[in-house]
């Protein structure tokens, strides 16, 4: 079984953040305010999203050479097999090595227009993220994450086949994964035992998504199939005209659901920020001082 390769930190949680590729010029000088700020806390490494076509793709590509380039941080280039060709991708793959980034996030991807819709390949592409896994491998010595689901990925037909997929990920080569965003810790927990029971132990990092916009994040769960805890939604929806108070009522609940996931024993925490470092920063202020204080 693999190790994480410096994805974990040895005895202590490793932390991580995530960005997507921004649009405008106006959307660019907040993601690099925001990775300023990121970088003064030196975490374990930061992601970069990929899109679902276009130019978004070429902006992944460009800021995660930009943050290997120009920080001292540590970028994963997250990557899927939606629309590319095998020749494709190879090349993508070749550009991040030339720039010697050697962490990818290896993804299948959803299909463009409707996430929820028929998964189709490209007819001289991958059909899921193993393959993209064993191409990697073949192509030089990367550290690779994949996507696990505590929610079960939605076209799984049932636990057992989705945890199946999850462990020849790990056997393909996969060294660590970071889940999709979920609300609740006990199917955080539940995953973690059905992967272990499997006989895998490839680390499972927690996605932590601070919920401060009620309508913001009721878009998002929808798209990730995550369920939204009723009783949060409702002190964001009373906030909503407040968003101060929304802010906090989000960052306490991702944060007493971050202290319980490391209670628990998770390997670390990766924060969705949005491209913005308020509230993904204060949950993990939050989250240290807790924890230093009980250190004590
Ligand atoms: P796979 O592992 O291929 O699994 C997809 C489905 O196929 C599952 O139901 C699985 O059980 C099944 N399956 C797997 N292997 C087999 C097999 N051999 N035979 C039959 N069935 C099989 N999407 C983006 O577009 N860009 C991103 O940047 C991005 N980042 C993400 C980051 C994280 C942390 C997560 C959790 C998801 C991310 N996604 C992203 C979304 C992801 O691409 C979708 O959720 C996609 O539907 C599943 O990707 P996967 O890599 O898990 O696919």
């Amino acid at each position: 079984m693999s190790t994480a390769r410096g994805m974990t930190a040895d005895g202590r949680p490793s932390f991580s953040f995530e960005f997507f590729p921004p649009k405008t010029g106006k959307g660019e000088r907040v993601l690099w305010d925001t990775i300023r700020r990121v970088e003064a806390l030196a975490p374990t490494f930061v992601s970069v999203t990929y899109g679902a076509g276009g130019s978004s793709r070429e902006r992944t590509v460009d800021v995660t050479r930009r943050i290997a380039a120009a920080t001292t941080l540590r970028p994963v280039a997250h990557l899927t097999a939606v629309g590319h060709s095998v020749a494709e991708l190879r090349h993508i793959i070749g550009r991040y090595a030339d720039a010697g980034i050697r962490d990818v996030l290896a993804l299948r991807g959803d299909p463009p227009g409707d996430p929820n819709g028929p998964w189709t390949a490209h007819p001289d592409g991958l059909t899921h993220a193993v393959e993209l896994i064993e191409l990697l491998r073949e192509l030089g010595d990367f550290t690779i994450g994949v996507a696990a689901f505590p929610e079960r990925h939605p076209r799984s037909p049932d636990w057992e086949s989705d945890i199946r997929h999850f462990v020849a990920k790990c056997r393909a080569g996969a060294d660590y994964a970071i889940t999709q965003m979920f609300f609740h810790v006990e199917d955080y927990l539940r995953l973690r035992d059905r992967v272990a029971a499997a006989g895998c132990d490839t680390p499972v990092i927690p996605e932590i998504m601070p919920a401060t916009d009620v309508r913001q994040i009721r878009r998002f769960a929808e798209l990730s199939h995550a369920a939204f805890p009723e009783d949060l939604a409702h002190r964001l929806e009373a906030a909503r005209d407040r968003p101060a108070d929304g802010h906090r009522i989000g960052v306490d609940h991702a944060t007493a659901m971050a202290e319980r996931l490391l209670a628990e024993g998770a390997p670390g925490l990766h924060y969705i920020t949005l491209n913005r470092s308020t509230a993904a920063l204060d949950i993990h202020r939050n989250v240290t001082t807790a924890r230093s204080l009980s250190a004590r």
